[in-house]
């Protein structure tokens, strides 16, 4: 059904695509637009604008309340001021859950409060809260060994460390037992379960995230404790101690509420239809003001698409900034957008999602169609000039955009330095001053370079069409 004209066979001579070429003074003008590009984008304090705005007037943000609501209407007005061309949002039927208040502290043998906070998802204490032995295990898999009889009407007591790593490598393996801790402790007959924070700080700043539960098994209360008070737990119970808590939350369910997937456009003045798709979620955790997590997300996206306008003008192909509703709860405000828009997401010629924080990029992953690798090479060298190395072509693209690979569109992963993200992600301590202006520009200058090199080249990264008997 597409035209024939971006597909690569006549897309290697064009006017930016000159590997394959001699026209050298052409090749050099687009390195020059590009240099161009991205001198203003590094120059620029406006992905900074951005969530200085989103988390000075908004701030907290979890799907489904007030907060929420209050940043779709600011996502809205943001994208008008800044002179996107269509600025519209679409429903997202999202779960809205409350914290409410979460104490614990140590009864026996000594008596000691420790910070903690609820996981996201978490069903609250009985009324007057629950004191009760606790039971350690170094992590997720050690529990589900664990036999009933040392386990039942005791708190369980996840404690296992997350590892710092630039990539960020260390959450994985720790954060199954934030997910699954709840179902597999309440199998064993627990009250609740209580995870070291999944965090790489040593503050008493709890960290919260989603948790699950399974339809089949008891659910019981969920909570983590900062990483300072896990260690003093730990030392009472590395010492042997029979150690008793008492906790107490009041989480709650609210039912479904509707927000927004908020999006604006600049509409590309050539295909149109054919869409560079860059996101981040406008939601947050409720502790902090979710500047990290992913208020910078947005600061990239929409300052690297309003920079492209300002400097190179209106892009030939449509630059979508999509914000996208509740990821923290699950991913639905992307899985709506996947559903909403499955007819067209063959036109998306790449999408990428910034939500690692802050820090530098270093690296660009691709998901494309092999022979684009190679007609993306004047992206690659623009983004080496700002410290980014090409990377392999088995790009993930970023949580909201993760669903989209299986539907054939091409994704893009710049890489952040995730060394600190896990000292602040989802705790109260996501906050503005952790975002580095300078690094944050880096990052806009990046986004810019991918959206306009693929707004502008003709570059088709998606799986070539399969072929049909009457094709040409
Ligand atoms: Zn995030």
């Amino acid at each position: 059904m597409k035209a024939a004209l971006f597909y690569p066979t006549l897309a290697l001579c064009s006017a930016l695509l000159l590997s394959a070429c001699t026209s050298t003074p052409q090749q050099s003008a687009v390195s020059a637009d590009l240099a161009r590009l991205s001198d203003s984008a590094l120059k620029s304090e406006l992905a900074y604008d951005v969530v200085k705005s989103l988390t000075v007037e908004v701030g907290p943000r979890i799907a489904g309340s007030e907060g929420d609501k209050r940043a779709v209407v600011w996502a809205e007005e943001k994208f008008k001021a800044l002179g996107f061309d269509k600025v519209y949002k679409e429903p997202v039927r999202v779960r809205n859950w409350s914290r409410g208040i979460a104490d614990a502290k140590v009864i026996a043998p000594y008596q000691q409060k420790l910070f903690i906070t609820a996981l996201g998802g978490s069903v609250a204490t009985p009324e007057g809260g629950l004191i009760t032995q606790v039971v350690m295990f170094d992590s997720l898999a050690s529990l589900k060994k664990a036999d009933a009889a040392q386990i039942h009407d005791k708190i369980v007591f996840i404690n296992q460390r997350m590892q710092r790593d630039r990539a960020g490598k260390g959450y994985g393996p720790v954060v199954i037992g934030r997910s699954q801790g709840a179902i597999e402790a309440a199998k064993l007959g627990a009250k609740a379960v209580l995870i070291r924070s999944v965090g790489t700080d040593n503050s008493r700043f709890a960290h919260t995230g989603v948790m699950q539960y399974s339809d089949d098994v008891e659910k019981i209360p969920a909570g983590a404790l900062s990483n300072a008070d896990a260690d003093n737990l730990q030392a009472m119970l590395d010492a042997g101690k029979d150690v008793t808590l008492a906790v107490e939350m009041r989480a709650k369910e609210h039912g479904w509420q509707t927000s927004y997937n908020v999006i604006g456009e600049f509409t590309g003045s050539e295909s149109p239809e054919e869409i560079v798709l860059i996101g981040a979620h406008l939601d947050s955790w409720d502790e902090g003001t979710g500047a990290l997590d992913d208020g910078a997300g947005v600061g990239i996206v929409t300052g690297a698409a309003k920079i492209i306008k300002n400097v190179m003008g209106q892009p030939k192909r449509t630059i979508r900034v999509v914000l996208y509703a509740s990821e923290e709860f699950g991913l639905t405000g992307a899985q709506e957008y996947t559903r909403k828009h499955k007819a067209e997401l063959s036109n998306i010629i790449v999408a990428a999602e910034s939500d690692f924080g802050a820090g530098e990029i270093y690296q660009i992953d691709t998901l494309f169609a092999p022979a684009a690798v190679e007609q993306a090479k004047p992206l690659f060298e623009a983004l080496a000039n700002i410290g980014v190395t090409q990377g392999h072509n088995q790009a993930g693209g970023g949580p909201d955009v993760s669903m989209l690979p299986k539907y054939g569109v091409p994704v893009v992963s710049l890489l952040q330095d995730g060394t600190y993200y896990f000292d602040y992600h989802h705790t109260a301590n996501d906050t503005l001053d952790k975002v580095d202006p300078k690094a944050l520009a880096q990052n806009q200058a990046a986004y810019a370079l991918l959206a306009y090199f693929m707004a502008n080249s003709e570059i088709d990264t998606r799986p070539a069409p399969a072929k049909t008997t009457n094709s040409h």
